[in-house]
C-alpha cells in the first residue's frame, strides 16, 4: 500500500534523514525500459484525469494508449483522481469520468471503485503522504517557504511585465528557514536548480528544450509553488509523489504537460527516485489546426455515445490519431489494438481530426455486430433515438418490420 510508506513515516521516523531513506527505497517494481512491441515487462500505466468536467475525447485518447501499454505487457492500468484543485472540481466529474471509461471498456485494474494495493487512488486523500514529501524537500534544502503576500507578487510581475522581463519569481524569501513560523501564511516552492537535466522521452527523444529554468540577469527564477497556502499540494508534486508511490513505469500523457516534465524530472532526483519513461503524445486538432474544442463540434464522449457512436468505433477511431501500425486494415477491435499496440507506433506533432473515419468506422462495426447478431438492442436504440430527434414521435418504431428496417439504415446511412 502506499499508505504503508506513509505509515512508515509516522511509526518509525526518528528524524527526516531517517524517514527520507525510508521513503526513497525504489519501487519494488521494475523499471527496467519497455520499448515497443518488444516489451516484455509488464508497464504499470496511469490516466490521471482531474474531475474538472466530461470527458473529452482527447482523455479518451490518452487513457486508451496507457491501457493499450499496460495491456499489451500484461501490466496494470491505472486511475487516479487529481482532485487537489478543489476549485476546479465540478461536482459529478467523477462519476462522469467512470462512467464513460467504462462504456469504452478501460476498466482500470486498480482505482477508485475497485481499489487497490496501491491507494488511495484520490489524491485528495493522500495529502498527508504529500506534506511529508514537501518536508523532506524543506530539510534538505530542495525548497523553500515563501511568504510573500499575493499583492508583492501582482506589483513585481507588473512591474517586470511592463520592461518586458520574465514574470517569474525574485526570491525574496529563498532564506527563510525551513522552520520558521509555519502558522503564517505561506506557500513552499520548489528550488530549480541552474539548469533542468535533460529527458528522455520515448516519442520525442532527448529534450532539452525545457532548461529554462531562471533568468539570472534579472533575478527571475521560476520556483513554482509545491505546496500551496492552504495546505493543498499543487500538480507537480502529487503527481510526482503519486506515480512513484504508485509504481508508475511508464507516464503517458499529452505533450500540453511537456513544459512540467524538466520539473519532474529535478523533484525526482531531489528525492533520489528512478523517474518513470515519459511518453508525450500530441493534442487533437480540428482541420483547421486549431485545439479540438466545444467550439468547433462534437468533443465530449458522451456526446458521441448519444448520437449512437459503438465504443469498438470510438476507440478504434481515436486510437489512429498519433500512432500508425503496421497491420493490414485500420479496423482494429480491442483485441487488435492490444495485439498491435506498441509506444514505437506513436508519431510526434498534434493530429488533425478527420470525422470521416468516424463514420466509417462505425459502419464496420454496426455491420460486425448486426452479422454477429450481438448488440442488436444497443444499436436499435440509437437508431431510435436518432429517428425519433430526427422525426420526431411519428417515427418512432413500434413493429418487428420497422426494427428490422431500421438495421439497413444502421447498416447504410447512420454508420
Ligand atoms: N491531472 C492532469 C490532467 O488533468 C494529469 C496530467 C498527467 O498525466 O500528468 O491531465
Amino acid at each position: 500500500m502506499a499508505f504503508i510508506s506513509s505509515q512508515t513515516i509516522t511509526n518509525s521516523a526518528r528524524s527526516l534523514r531517517l524517514c527520507r531513506r525510508c521513503i526513497s527505497t525504489p519501487p519494488k517494481f521494475s523499471h527496467s525500459a519497455i520499448h515497443g512491441s518488444s516489451a516484455i515487462s509488464p508497464a504499470r500505466t496511469r490516466f490521471a484525469p482531474s474531475p474538472t468536467g466530461y470527458l473529452h475525447l482527447g482523455s479518451l485518447r490518452t487513457a486508451l494508449f496507457n491501457y493499450l501499454l499496460a495491456k499489451r505487457t500484461g501490466g496494470q492500468f491505472l486511475l487516479r483522481i487529481e482532485d487537489t484543485d478543489k476549485k476546479r472540481t465540478v461536482e459529478g466529474a467523477e462519476e462522469g469520468i467512470f462512467d464513460a471509461l467504462r462504456w469504452a471498456g478501460l476498466q482500470w485494474d486498480e482505482g477508485p471503485l475497485v481499489g487497490g494495493e496501491f491507494g488511495p487512488y484520490r489524491q485528495s486523500e493522500r495529502t498527508e503522504l504529500h506534506r511529508k514529501h514537501v518536508d523532506i524537500l524543506l530539510e534538505e534544502g530542495h525548497a523553500y517557504r515563501c511568504y510573500c503576500a499575493p499583492q508583492r507578487l501582482e506589483a513585481l510581475a507588473l512591474t517586470r511585465k511592463n520592461s518586458g522581463q520574465s514574470t517569474d519569481y525574485d526570491r525574496y524569501c529563498l532564506n527563510s528557514p525551513p522552520t520558521t513560523s509555519t502558522t503564517e501564511p505561506h506557500v513552499v516552492r520548489l528550488k530549480v536548480p541552474v539548469q533542468y537535466p535533460p529527458y528522455h522521452d520515448l516519442v520525442y527523444g532527448t529534450i532539452t528544450s525545457g532548461a529554462r529554468s531562471h533568468d539570472h540577469s534579472i533575478g527571475a527564477f521560476e520556483d513554482p509553488i509545491l505546496l500551496k497556502s492552504d495546505g493543498m499540494p499543487t500538480y507537480h508534486l502529487a503527481n510526482v509523489v503519486d506515480d512513484h508511490f504508485m509504481n508508475i513505469t511508464h507516464v503517458v500523457r499529452a505533450t500540453e504537460w511537456m513544459p512540467s516534465t524538466p520539473k519532474h524530472v529535478h523533484l525526482y532526483s531531489c528525492f533520489g527516485w528512478t523517474p518513470p519513461k515519459f511518453v508525450h503524445i500530441g493534442l487533437l486538432q480540428d482541420m483547421r489546426g486549431r485545439k479540438l474544442s466545444k467550439r468547433t463540434g462534437d468533443v465530449f464522449v458522451s456526446e458521441f455515445r448519444e448520437k449512437g457512436y459503438l465504443p469498438e468505433a470510438l476507440n478504434n477511431f481515436v486510437a489512429l490519431m498519433g500512432w500508425s501500425h503496421a497491420g493490414e486494415s485500420d479496423v482494429l477491435d480491442m483485441r487488435k489494438l492490444v495485439e498491435q499496440f506498441s509506444t514505437d507506433g506513436l508519431t510526434t506533432g498534434n493530429t488533425k481530426v478527420e470525422f470521416g473515419k468516424l463514420d466509417f468506422l462505425q459502419k464496420q462495426y454496426v455491420r460486425n455486430r448486426v452479422m454477429e447478431g450481438s448488440g442488436d438492442k444497443e444499436i436499435l436504440g440509437a437508431v431510435e433515438a436518432r429517428v425519433r430527434k430526427e422525426f420526431g414521435e411519428k417515427y418512432s418504431l413500434y413493429s418487428q418490420k420497422r426494427q428490422l428496417s431500421l438495421f439497413v439504415l444502421a447498416d447504410s446511412t447512420v454508420a
